[in-house]
């Protein structure tokens, strides 16, 4: 009777681990705890093991990431270039918005703008002022700067700091360079400040210190692309840190997860 009753407490059990099993990990994806190895296998080891320690949260913030307006989680860098005809359609100037800037006629794209508004408000409540220096280029401008720095300086020194033109984020329309666009801006207030607090409005630091290996460019403390708040918090939680990592992620494995994704408004 005893045997028996243990039995039937193990199948009970069992069928219950079977039914967690079944299930998927989230409701955005129809991925389920099987699954899981197959999506781990294309991550770097340490997102893999973040993955895995907390898939349903991962998944959550991946299906809003893949949510987010055209080209704005886009992989630009040295090996994945854009048409020099690329120019977003949605690109608005940044004067006259209370923004501290340090010239006339920057434009971004409209998507970032909220976050770049509601950001320096931030900024400006804990008594640090963000200075935007430069922001959207289209292909000629970049190319006459490829040249004026080529010019001036030698290859190896400007290809860790300059995209030649058709590669750079600043084409994208979403990426801001902050104050000095130096090396002296990370021990700034507004560095330290940028630092900590970006990716909570959706930016994301595109060239960490240490990263150069993986991106192709120094450390360049300045420089910040929108990616959105949940792929921003991504980065920063699975990711290390690394936007390079995410983007280059969703650029082999975007049309994989798509087909996972559950559509909006269904029930799995
Ligand atoms: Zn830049």
């Amino acid at each position: 009777m005893r045997a028996t009753r243990l039995a039937a407490a193990f199948f009970v059990l069992g069928a219950l681990a079977g039914c967690t099993a079944a299930r998927p990990v989230s409701p955005r994806f129809t991925l389920r705890q099987r699954d899981l190895p197959e999506l781990a296998a294309w991550l770097p080891a340490d997102a893999a093991a973040r993955m895995s320690a907390e898939p349903r949260r991962f998944l959550d913030l991946l299906a809003d990431a893949m949510a987010s307006p055209e080209d704005t989680l886009r992989l630009v860098d040295k090996a994945h270039g854009l048409d020099p005809s690329y120019e977003p359609a949605d690109l608005s100037d940044l004067g006259g918005r209370g923004l501290e800037l340090s010239k006339h006629g920057l434009r971004l794209r409209a998507v970032a703008l909220d976050d770049l508004l509601v950001m320096s408000a931030a900024a400006r409540a804990d008594g640090v002022t963000l200075v935007a220096s430069s922001t959207y280029r289209s292909y000629a401008q970049q190319r006459d700067l490829w040249r004026a720095a080529l010019a001036t300086q030698p290859r190896a020194v400007v290809e860790r700091e300059l995209a030649p033109p058709g590669h750079s984020q600043h084409q994208l329309g979403t990426v801001v360079d902050f104050g000095s666009i130096d090396d002296a801006f990370a021990a700034t207030d507004a560095g330290r400040w940028m630092a900590d607090h970006s990716w909570r409005f959706g930016w994301s630091l595109s060239y960490p210190e240490g990263h150069e290996g993986e991106t192709g460019y120094r450390w360049e403390s300045w420089h910040f692309r929108w990616i959105g708040r949940p792929a921003a918090e991504l980065v920063r939680d699975f990711f290390g840190g690394s936007q390079q990592a995410l983007l280059s992620f969703l650029a082999v494995q975007g049309g994989w997860l798509e087909e996972r994704l559950v559509p909006a408004g269904a029930t799995p």
